[in-house]
């Protein structure tokens, strides 16, 4: 070729030309055929990159690469081996490996391998990493590798945005949000199916440990090794789900576990289907829209929640919020009765349980004239009286949502013979019509008038925006729709990274851009 070649990833101008003569058209004659340069694309090539001017002095990589910066990572260094004195290869720093992460997940992107091609020719990533190129394993495994020092990032990123004035904890707004397990739906099986998975995986483990290093390449069999004992984990985990689910007091008959990810749940989706997911609860400060706390449970349900959020808010800032804001899925007695105790300001919609219950009569054929209050009754003998003039005895109490609810039944020979039977209990062929007795705590009264109140209703009305948004752009920005890790603490760490890097966009946006616009000149 007679061609001076080189390779440096990300090449966009050409400096050694292709084979000699090609691509040129000779002119026959002045005013004959025009002549263009050749686009060649067959060819490798060197260029000349200066990393520092690869991206603007506003690019989000810098604002990113400068938080990190003033972070105190000594959690980090723990676990480095490369030390200065020791032989060995240097390692990638952790401020750099952070960097990454962050600024990959502000553009939608949350996968190592993915990381490390962007590596090789996007901008952004090559000023970061001063154009080298970080693997994609080295990534993966540092994401999920150090949940403590994580943890600490996340309340260090608080602490700073406390100082600038970002978090006030006057109110703080709870919310749970539904992010798809790495796990197929049909990944579900009964016990016994995973103990025989788990038979068939421990076999295979041994069968590929006894391999040869003729039989396969070293990488290989290492790569077997790993995906065979990686399933041998899941199955093992698997099985201890069991148990967990017979302690949630899960029905024998309908206990299933992911062979996937143990550890994720079917749960509901917003869409009215149901998927394997874990349930990421965020509280979201409303001063500035910072999250000051994130959890990933394994319950469905949003109501068991609210005090672990609360008590997560005051692990990362020492203290709890004045004031907590949530949708209803959070409204219960005991969270009422717990944020009263705590002495914070519970901001959420009333469920009316009485309105409730008169809905539910028209679905029972219950004509309006026979609904409870049309019964009678006597404190002095604790019973009720019913239109036709017969008793009904209390028979027990059950607890609801947000109160305790005595029950009273007529007796079934009285309710038979009774000529309005067919509309005061037409569903009742067994049993006499029962009536129910709410009865509130003081707590919950007080809840109830508060939040008929204007003021606490325009309170409300403030939540979906605050509370929603990081939930949206974690799904809808940052693309964790679906998690990319398994289990419980692994996907913990994801959410938290999604949530530190929700935090520094928040900073950008309302320190850093504005300081760049100023030192910029116009
Ligand atoms: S059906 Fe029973 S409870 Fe209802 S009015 Fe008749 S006797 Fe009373």
């Amino acid at each position: 070729m007679g061609t001076e070649q080189g390779i440096l990833p990300g090449c966009g101008s050409v400096v050694a030309s292709a084979a000699e003569g090609e691509g040129k058209v000779k002119p026959e004659a002045a005013g004959g055929k025009p002549r263009y340069e050749l686009i060649n694309r067959e060819q490798l090539c060197w260029r000349r990159v200066d990393v520092e001017r690869l991206i603007g002095e506003e690019h989000a990589a810098r604002a990113v690469w400068e938080f990190v910066g003033q972070l105190d990572l000594r959690g980090y260094e723990e676990e480095v081996r490369a030390v200065e004195g020791k032989a060995g290869r240097p390692g990638w720093e952790p401020r750099l490996l952070i960097s990454l992460w962050i600024y990959a997940y502000s553009e939608g992107v949350n996968s190592g391998r993915a990381i490390e091609e962007l590596c090789e020719w996007e901008p952004a990533y090559q000023w970061l990493t001063g154009a080298r190129v970080v693997n994609g394993h080295t990534l993966s495994d540092f994401r999920v590798k150090h949940e403590a020092a994580l943890q600490g990032l996340f309340v260090q990123v608080l602490g700073l945005l406390s100082a600038d004035g970002l978090v006030t904890l006057q109110r703080v707004m709870q919310d749970g949000t539904k992010i798809r397990a790495k796990a197929a739906a049909d990944s579900f099986r009964r016990k016994e199916r995973v103990e025989q998975a788990l038979q068939q995986a421990r076999e295979q483990v041994a069968a590929v440990g006894a391999m040869s290093e003729e039989e396969t390449s070293r990488r290989m069999a290492k790569a077997r090794q790993r995906a065979a004992r990686e399933r041998q984990e899941r199955l093992e985990q698997a099985l201890k789900e069991f148990n967990q689910l017979a302690e949630e007091g899960k029905d024998k008959e309908k206990r299933r576990v992911s062979t996937s990810d143990p550890e994720a749940r079917v749960m509901k989706q917003p869409d009215g289907g149901f998927a394997p997911s874990y349930n990421v609860q965020i509280d979201t400060d409303a001063a500035n829209g910072v999250v000051v706390a994130v959890g990933v449970v394994q319950a469905g349900n949003d109501f068991e929640q609210l005090e672990s959020g609360i008590e997560r808010v005051k692990q990362n800032l020492g203290k709890t919020p004045q004031e907590v804001v949530t949708d209803g899925g959070f409204v219960s007695r005991d969270n009422i009765v717990a944020m009263k105790g705590r002495e914070i300001e519970f901001i959420a919609p009333c469920v009316d349980e009485a309105g409730k219950g008169e809905s539910s009569y028209e679905g029972r054929g219950v004509s309006g004239e026979y609904h409870s209050s049309a019964f009678l009754y006597d404190a002095h003998s604790d019973s009720y009286r019913c239109p036709q003039g017969k008793t009904l005895r209390y028979e027990g109490k059950e607890e609801r949502h947000m109160q305790v609810s005595y029950r009273y039944r007529a007796q079934r020979s009285d309710c038979r013979g009774c000529p309005v039977k067919s509309q005061c209990c037409p569903g009742n062929r067994v049993t006499g019509r029962s009536v129910h007795r709410g009865e509130e705590l003081a707590e919950v009264t007080e809840f109830r008038r508060k939040m008929e109140t204007e003021q606490a209703r325009e309170i409300y009305r403030q939540r979906a925006q605050v509370a929603e948004t990081p939930n949206l752009w974690i799904k809808a920005k940052f693309g964790l729709r679906q998690f990319s890790v398994r289990g419980l603490r692994k996907v913990g760490m994801e959410a938290l990274w999604a949530c530190l890097t929700y935090n520094i966009c928040v900073w950008m946006r309302l320190r850093w851009r504005q300081a760049a616009a100023v030192a910029l000149p116009a």
